[in-house]
């Protein structure tokens, strides 16, 4: 890219541009309104930051700080111009924020997409159309920009395909003026009556006066005078009261602080009066976008005072768990200046920051309650996030847990989900823990020999198998005074939960299968911590069980996968006597069979529960002997 700017250059698109164009323009064409939407908040944006920036620098005003947006027509060389007197941009960063997605996250939106057009409609949605909307309806745009405090206008023009000219310009006032020259057959954004009635739809809830010229009917035609019209209610959405506002507006407004594009799950519109004076709309979406993931990302909740936008930061109003939710929350006590070093120490910062994480937890918890079908909608977009929960969030973990759901023995299908209220609901007579088991798949968590005995005897086990399971069983212990318990790990106490026969039977069973373990054991040396009798198993020969304290099996790969030191755990290895090939094994006379039997067993309980064998290779040839025999 060369340097120079006194003159005309033309310049490539960054490639990801070009292809989220053509994609933009087939996917979303049904939807040609949403243009107006997308520039007109972009200007929006863009005055919050002029308005932002000035109140350190009241200079950046130059005169004039009557902020406002401006929509034009000109039905003769029909185009369509979209005007504010933002922040504006500079030319580097028009290069920058037009000419490149800077948004992190992209490159995995990239790879998301499956050349499927309806599919890929969605994808979009969740990724955010925004400026290169406008190609919807024009076949060339020109964005002419100056720079708050700055003298030199730049002008930008594409027809959206595979590039831009960069020139300057002689716009003399501060802000954004974008020309689009419609396409062929768009005429309906050349009808006064139209445009407004879209401003109206869309863009009501923006702060900004939208101003047009007013009409009037000269021969059956409406025409422009040169009067100018306020188009929008241009007060603050949040800060009017909630009758007044309609579930469309919160609707529209949820899309334009979210740039999302579809409408949200739920939202909680807060005015709390006291000690803290301050107002929160806080939304949960109903998708989740790309970056969800990405811990980078900044948007999330907007900090207005006294209804100037002031910053956008996650972390200081929402934790990470709640990152998805969406919304703004308006302070009337903190001072106008406020920056983000006095954030991070602000007592009334976190005194809100605690009082909207109790009303997103009360809103789910009203979704869970009342509309089932919503909550598992969430449930299967955010749930893992919520997961986060109990580890981070100490003083609500309760709470949090009470929302988290799971797969389970008694669902058929990893989307069928428990929560522990009901599991503990629906606990067998005598039941005191909640049983559950980790893998590293559904389907490993449901075939695992463990739950064998839990299968027969009735008793409910949840299967967790997301990554992030491991992490909240780390600051999740209990749940309304019942301890959470692995199958997998540790000796298996039924409790109450087994008759003094049951338990009379079982001593026996040990006692006839003592001289065989310890065999056993002294076959397989170090590879175990200890080997004995198992209760849990009915249809398998033997399974491998983490001591108490030790990291379950799950965990352990899943530290090693990541690079990290595990500590140095052996697993116990049980037997079922019950089974014919640990019948044969104690009829074994042939010294070297024992041996290979024994080994096989236990690497085969490896197997089971998703491990990887230390030495495959003797695996095979031990496996193919016994075979061949
Ligand atoms: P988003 O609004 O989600 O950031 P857009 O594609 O809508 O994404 O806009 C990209 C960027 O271009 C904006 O973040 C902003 O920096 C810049 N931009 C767009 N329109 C304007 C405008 N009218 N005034 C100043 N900057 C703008
Ligand atoms: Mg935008």
């Amino acid at each position: 890219m060369t340097t120079s700017s006194s003159q005309k250059e033309t310049l490539g698109f960054q490639a990801e541009v070009k292809q989220l164009l053509q994609l933009m323009i087939h996917s979303l064409y049904s939807n040609k309104e949403i243009v107006l939407r997308e520039l007109i908040s972009n200007a929006s944006d863009a005055s919050d930051k002029l308005r932002f920036s000035a109140l350190s620098d009241n200079t950046l005003y130059g005169g004039d700080s009557d902020l406002k947006i401006r929509l034009a027509f000109d039905k003769a060389a029909r185009t369509l111009t979209i005007t504010d007197n933002g922040i504006g941009m500079s030319r580097s960063e028009v290069i920058e924020n037009i000419g490149t997605i800077a948004k992190s996250g992209t490159k995995e939106f990239f790879n998301a997409l499956t050349g499927d057009q309806a599919k890929d409609a969605n994808l979009i949605g969740q990724f955010g159309v925004g400026f290169y909307s406008a190609f919807i309806i024009a076949d060339k745009v020109t964005l002419t920009s100056l720079r708050a405090g700055e003298t030199e206008a730049v002008k930008w023009e594409s027809a959206g395909e595979g590039d831009f000219t960069l020139e300057p310009a002689d716009k003399k006032t501060r802000g954004t003026e974008i020309v689009l020259h419609l396409r062929e057959g768009e005429d309906e954004f050349l009808n006064d009556w139209k445009l407004k009635s879209i401003i109206c739809k869309y863009s009501d809830h923006i702060t900004l006066p939208i101003v047009m010229k007013k009409s009037e009917w000269k021969d059956g035609e409406q025409v422009p005078t040169d009067e100018d019209e306020t188009v929008n209610k241009a007060s603050a959405l949040w800060a009017r009261a909630k009758n007044d506002v309609t579930e469309d507006e919160y609707q529209e407004f949820y899309k334009h602080v979210s740039h999302d594009f579809e409408n949200p799950l739920a939202w909680s519109h807060n005015r709390v009066e006291g000690n803290q004076e301050y107002i929160s709309l806080l939304y949960v979406p109903s998708k989740a976008p790309f970056d969800l993931y990405d811990r980078e990302r900044s948007h999330g909740i907007k900090l207005y005072v006294k209804r100037v936008f002031i910053l956008e930061d996650a972390e200081k109003l929402m934790p990470q768990y709640l990152r998805f939710v969406r919304g703004v929350i308006d302070s009337a006590d903190l001072p106008l200046n406020v920056s983000r070093e006095i954030l991070q120490h602000s007592k009334d910062i976190d005194a809100i920051k605690a009082a909207s994480v109790k009303k997103v937890l009360g809103l789910l918890e009203d979704l869970a309650e009342n509309k089932a079908e919503q909550y598992q909608a969430f449930w299967s977009e955010f749930g893992r996030v919520l997961k986060e929960g109990p580890g981070e969030d100490f003083a609500n973990k309760e709470r949090v847990a009470g929302l988290l759901r799971f797969a389970s023995t008694h669902l058929d299908t990893e989307a069928q989900v428990v929560g522990f209220k009901d599991y503990i609901a629906r606990m067998k007579e005598g039941q005191e823990a909640i049983y559950y088991i980790t893998a590293d798949s559904f389907a490993a968590a449901q075939h695992s020999p463990h739950l064998e005995i839990f299968r027969k005897k009735g008793i409910e086990v949840l299967l967790l198998s997301d990554r992030v399971d491991e992490w909240m069983l780390g600051g999740l212990t209990e749940f309304d005074g019942k301890k959470l318990q692995s199958i997998a790990k540790g000796d298996l106490d039924l409790g109450k939960l087994e008759d003094e026969a049951e338990k009379e039977a079982k001593k026996q069973v040990e006692d006839a299968a003592k001289e065989l373990v310890e065999k056993v054991k002294a076959t397989l040396g170090e590879q175990v911590k200890e080997v004995c009798v198992t209760h849990r198993l009915t249809d398998s020969p033997a399974c491998l069980v983490a001591g108490e304290n030790d990291l379950s099996g799950n965990l352990e790969r899943m530290l090693k996968a990541a690079g990290q030191k595990t500590p140095e755990s052996k697993p116990t290895l049980e037997i079922n006597p019950a089974h014919a090939l640990v019948e044969r094994l104690k009829s074994e006379k042939d010294e070297m069979k024992f041996n290979d039997l024994a080994h096989v067993l236990f690497d085969q309980a490896l197997l089971a529960e998703g491990g990887q064998l230390n030495d495959p290779a003797s695996f095979v040839k031990r496996m193919n002997r016994l075979l061949m025999r």
